[in-house]
Order: C-alpha cells, then sequence, then structure tokens
C-alpha cells in the first residue's frame, strides 16, 4: 500500500539524521523530537512546538509518529481495560492495562496472530500473520502511559504473539522501554512469557538484563505438552528447562512456570506433584492460570480443585499464586476481542496466512 506512511521510530538514529540532513537541518533536532516523542508522550509531529513549523509539516507528510489507532475499548468491572489497537497495515492486535495503585501493569503483544498455535489460544487461531515492529510494541506502553497520564510501573509482554519469534525486534523494542532518555522502565519490571523457544531463551540471557523470565509450561512431559503445544515451534522440554536455568543463573532472577489448567487435560495430582517437583528444581515459582473459554471443549477445573492444586503445591513447598480472572466480564484471554472484533459485520477483514 503506497499510501501507508512510514513509521519514523522504526528508523535508525543513522536514518533519522540523514533525513534531518537532506531537509537542511540541524543534528539536535533528532534529540528534540525524541524527546517529544518519548518523555512528552507526543503522537502526532503537529505538536512538536518547538520545531519549526515546515519541518513537522514535511514529517507529517512522509512518517506516522504513532502506529497504533484504538478500534475498539472494553472496560471491565475491576478496572481492567483491553484495547484493539489497529495498526498502519490494517492489522490488528490487542493490548490490555491493568490499573493497579502503584502497581499498573500493561500487557503487550508482539506479532499480529502466532506461529505457535497453542490449543486454548485465540491469538493463534487466525495463524500468523506478522511481526510488529519495534515501534509498535513500544507504543503499547506509550499508550499505556499516556491513558494513565503517568508512567507504567509493570510490563507483561503476554498479549498475542510469542515474543521470541520476535526477538530482534523486542530487543529495540525493550532497550527503548528501559532507556532513561526513552520510557525509563527498569529491566526488573519487565516480563516476558514464552511457550519455550530455547534459541530465544538463550539470546535472550546472553543480553545479560533482568528481565524477568515466564515459560508457559503447561504440561509435565513431552508426550501431554505436545497435546496443547502442536508440533513446528514446540522444543524438548528438557532443554526448555536447561535454558531457563541458564536464564536463572544469568539474569539472575526467578523463572516463573505459567500452567493453564484444563479440567482433565494437566490437572491430575501425578501431574501436579511433576509440576511440583519441576518447579522445586528450576527453584521457579508457579502460576496456575484457569483457562478461558474460547470455545470448544476445553474448560477450566471448578473453583475447589484450582484450590486443591494450588494447596498440593504449597504443601510442597513452591511459590504458587493463582491468576486472578482480571476483566472476567470482558473478552479477557489474548486474542479474544480480536477474534470477535473479525467475526463483526463491516471489521477489518482477517488477515490471511
Ligand atoms: N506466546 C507467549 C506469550 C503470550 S501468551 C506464551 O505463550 O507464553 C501469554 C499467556 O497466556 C501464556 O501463558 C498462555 O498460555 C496464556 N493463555 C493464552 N490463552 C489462554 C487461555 N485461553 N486461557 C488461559 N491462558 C491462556
Ligand atoms: Fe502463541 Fe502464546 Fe497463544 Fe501459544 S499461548 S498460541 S505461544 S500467543
Amino acid at each position: 500500500m503506497d499510501s501507508v506512511k512510514r513509521l519514523w521510530k522504526d528508523l535508525t538514529p543513522e536514518a533519522q539524521t540523514a533525513w534531518l540532513a537532506a531537509h537542511g537541518e540541524p543534528a539536535y533536532r533528532l534529540k528534540q523530537i525524541r524527546e517529544w516523542l518519548w518523555v512528552r508522550r507526543a503522537v502526532t509531529f503537529t505538536e512538536m512546538s518547538n520545531l519549526p513549523v515546515a519541518m513537522r509539516i514535511a514529517l507529517d507528510a512522509e512518517f506516522a509518529a504513532f502506529s497504533l489507532n484504538v478500534l475498539d475499548t472494553q472496560k471491565a468491572g475491576d478496572g481492567t481495560r483491553k484495547f484493539l489497537f489497529g495498526l498502519v497495515d490494517g492489522t490488528t492486535v490487542e493490548g490490555v492495562l491493568v490499573p493497579a495503585p502503584r502497581r499498573n501493569t500493561v500487557c503487550v503483544s508482539t506479532q499480529v496472530g502466532c506461529p505457535v498455535r497453542c490449543v486454548f489460544c485465540a491469538s493463534g487461531r487466525g495463524g500468523f500473520v506478522r511481526n510488529l515492529t519495534p515501534s509498535e510494541i513500544a507504543d503499547q506502553v506509550l499508550f499505556a502511559c499516556r491513558e494513565l497520564g503517568e508512567r507504567v510501573n509493570n510490563v507483561v509482554v503476554m498479549g498475542m504473539g510469542e515474543p521470541l519469534l520476535n526477538l530482534d525486534n523486542l530487543l529495540v523494542a525493550l532497550e527503548i522501554i528501559g532507556d532513561p532518555a526513552g520510557l525509563g522502565l527498569g529491566a526488573r519490571h519487565v516480563t516476558i512469557s514464552t511457550s519455550g523457544i530455547v534459541p530465544g531463551i538463550r539470546r535472550l540471557a546472553e543480553q545479560e538484563k533482568q528481565w524477568n523470565l515466564a515459560l508457559s509450561l503447561h504440561a509435565t512431559d513431552d508426550e501431554a505438552r505436545a497435546q496443547i503445544i502442536p508440533e513446528g515451534h514446540r522444543f524438548p522440554l528438557e532443554e526448555v528447562l536447561a535454558a531457563c536455568r541458564d536464564y536463572r543463573e544469568k539474569a539472575g532472577r526467578m523463572v516463573t512456570l505459567e500452567y493453564a489448567l484444563i479440567r482433565g487435560m494437566n490437572d491430575s495430582s501425578q501431574e501436579i506433584q511433576r509440576l511440583g517437583a519441576i518447579a522445586k528444581d528450576l527453584r521457579a515459582k508457579v502460576n496456575l492460570i484457569p483457562c478461558n473459554r474460547i470455545g470448544g471443549k476445553l474448560v477450566p477445573p471448578d473453583r475447589a480443585e484450582v484450590r486443591r492444586i494450588s494447596d498440593q503445591l504449597d504443601r510442597l513447598g513452591v511459590q504458587v499464586s493463582v491468576r486472578k480472572e482480571m476483566g472476567a466480564d470482558i473478552d479477557a484471554a489474548c486474542g479474544q476481542l480480536r477474534s470477535r472484533y473479525e467475526t463483526k459485520p463491516g471489521a477489518i477483514p482477517a488477515a490471511e496466512e
């Protein structure tokens, strides 16, 4: 589409400098623009009042200052807000904002769709469309800051997509998110969730940053895991756990094991016993997620059963939490708002695989 504007923030600093030079502007303008974009959270060039008007017009003619366009919003009784963002090419992703005193959390997407296609996940349903660019990822955090009127305290990379299959762009986005001259959020306040992409975990560990790592484990052996995460992007459990151990050692951060509870599939006491053993061996915390229903046969265990599972882990000496059903009255599981939107008449058609 030639009418689509390029995203200024996705240009390398060298390309930005070259553009300024070609337009007869001094190099210090770069710093001014950057401050407008990340510190003053501007979403248009027009509002950058200390830049020459002609330059603002020229920038605006060629580039977009902000990558997201809110198409739909849902607000839950507990304050959770979910956003459907339209991107410059007409594709869509979701973001979730969970406001809480001193601990606002924003959940960001990294891909349009997801190639991993876990059986219970709405994000994978339509398959994979494309990777988000660094600024499309970082802009979701920026958007949350604008919504709140202050800096967010916590970023979880747990929205649509598999972050470690878009690691190059994610790393650039994380740099902006952590940069004091950017969004300024410390690495310890960022959590990256993965379905277990071993080369990605290892590369993440090499960065030696203190990001938190969450592994979507969901099952305690390869056979059971294969029922949940299809062939293609699933790695042998032994290798995944070894990579997580390596991450814990290099980053100096405890790993979290996410375990989506599905009734009759991964919730027997033997499986929970094994989950406990894996967690203890890895010195990891466990986060139980009663699975959200997205249609089909997969349902969560009832509340009493979830309690029993949590108590069983607790008795084994494992640090365990149960994910609160944030925004239970809205389409809270990732990909749900988007899949609903795409069935609305007149909505942007689902992109093809
Ligand atoms: N792709 C990454 C991050 C995005 S998914 C990953 O899989 O970890 C973030 C978390 O939401 C994962 O733990 C995933 O298993 C969980 N999730 C997705 N759909 C869900 C559903 N319907 N019910 C419960 N958890 C779900
Ligand atoms: Fe992709 Fe994560 Fe959903 Fe699996 S759970 S399909 S990896 S987004």
